[in-house]
């Protein structure tokens, strides 16, 4: 990839992060990486590769998951060390507009995938290369992956980074994302 932009401490809620930015071919867009302190990166790293979701992320939507499992990762990692590597991917690689649309078509009866293939897009446009190419970067050669997703799972076995184990991230069930959540086990294959 894709250098590495900069790098600069981020104190939060949670405790002491370093956010490494790297570069995603759209400036305003870089990837980024979440490292806690005390990290070692030599050793089995916990990681969790997040798509960016700013309606979760940032405004707390309970449309899905993503706000939750964010914080959850966080704070796994401030307690285990570890790193998060959040993809500027929206909506499962739709974009934030394409997301909202999406929004539109499940309030209409349309389930998340549905949606998508109706405005044109697969099931799932995400790609993990990037957070491979992250992991190499930081020269992780064994992982405990922080995730409810198989593909991200099978992303990683091909990598040459060796899986040591998955842990699932648990995040409250509400009548907002019941729906949601019920069409990643059937459709995507989650566990939630
Ligand atoms: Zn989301």
């Amino acid at each position: 990839m894709e250098g590495k932009l900069v790098s600069a401490n981020i104190p939060t809620q949670v405790g002491k992060f370093t956010m490494h930015a790297f570069d995603s071919g759209r400036p305003e867009l870089p990837h980024l990486a979440l490292v806690a302190e005390n990290t070692k990166l030599d050793g089995v790293v916990d990681v969790r590769i997040h798509s960016e979701c700013l309606t979760g992320d940032v405004f707390g939507s309970l449309r899905c998951d993503c706000g939750e499992q964010l914080q959850a990762a966080m704070k796994h990692v401030e307690a285990n060390g570890g790193v998060i590597i959040y993809l500027r991917q929206e909506g499962r690689g739709i974009g934030l507009v394409n997301k909202l649309k999406a929004y539109n078509l499940q309030d209409e009866g349309m389930d998340t995938a549905e949606a998508n293939i109706a405005l044109g897009f697969h099931a799932d446009e995400r790609d993990f290369t990037p957070a491979i190419d992250i992991l190499h970067f930081f020269q992780i050669k064994k992982v405990r992956i922080l995730t409810n997703n198989p593909e991200k799972f099978e992303a990683l076995q091909t990598s040459g980074i060796e899986v040591v184990e998955r842990i699932a991230l648990t995040t409250p069930k509400h009548a907002e994302n019941q729906f949601y959540l019920e069409t990643k086990r059937k459709v995507f294959r989650h566990d939630v």
